[in-house]
């Protein structure tokens, strides 16, 4: 089973992922993640998505897509992922099925945490407090990261709509409701 655990910034992604793999055994792929480390170690990846994750902007495809097959390819045995920030571009969800189809598999499901702008702005300055993200302090950033998920990330959930595999849950409420919610929306198949 591949899932892409999809919404905007701030929408609990990261969160429910974690309990997801904890449930069902996959193998949790969080681009921002990757990135995060890669700048930490400040290898040649990492600077080159510095400069584009200080302004909220997204790091071109082709330096995100190669980095994800890697870490997919790195995983050998795994029984299923769950994709977190990733597919962000149609070209993204594009080179995915592709890389998937080769491997003689698919993505199952797009599921998304459905969370209005009011409130994602909020929870990402609260998560700012503590999460040492420059990405996360400053207001302005976080609105050009919402904008630039309306203009380029919004389309991968029609790209998967058409495939019929595209489903909304509930994103608002405490961890373990919409967590709920998550499960019994996987478990519907
Ligand atoms: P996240 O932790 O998912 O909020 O990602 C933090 C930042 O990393 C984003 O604002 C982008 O600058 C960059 N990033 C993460 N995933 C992707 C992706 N799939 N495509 C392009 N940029 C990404």
């Amino acid at each position: 089973m591949n899932i892409i655990l999809f919404g905007p910034p701030g929408s609990g992604k990261g969160t429910q992922a974690k309990k997801l793999v904890d449930k069902y055994g996959w193998v949790h792929i969080s681009t921002g993640d990757l990135f995060r480390y890669e700048m930490g170690n400040d290898t040649p990846l990492g600077l080159k998505a510095k400069s584009y994750i200080e302004k909220g902007e997204l790091v071109p495809d082709e330096v995100t897509v190669g980095m994800l097959k890697n870490k997919v390819n790195s995983s050998e045995g795994a029984k299923g992922f769950i994709f977190d920030g990733f597919p962000r571009t149609v070209a993204q969800a594009e080179a995915l099925d592709a890389f998937l189809d080769e491997k003689g598999t698919q993505v199952d499901a797009l599921i998304a945490l459905d969370v209005e702008e009011e409130e994602i702005v909020q929870r990402i300055l609260e998560r700012g407090k503590t999460s040492g993200r420059p990405d996360d302090n400053d207001e302005s950033i976080i609105r050009n990261r919402i904008a630039v998920y309306h203009d380029e990330t919004q389309p991968v959930y029609k790209h998967y709509a058409k495939k019929d595999i595209s489903k909304k849950v509930n994103g608002l409420g405490g961890i373990e409701h919409i967590f709920g919610r998550l499960c019994a929306t996987i478990n519907r198949g």
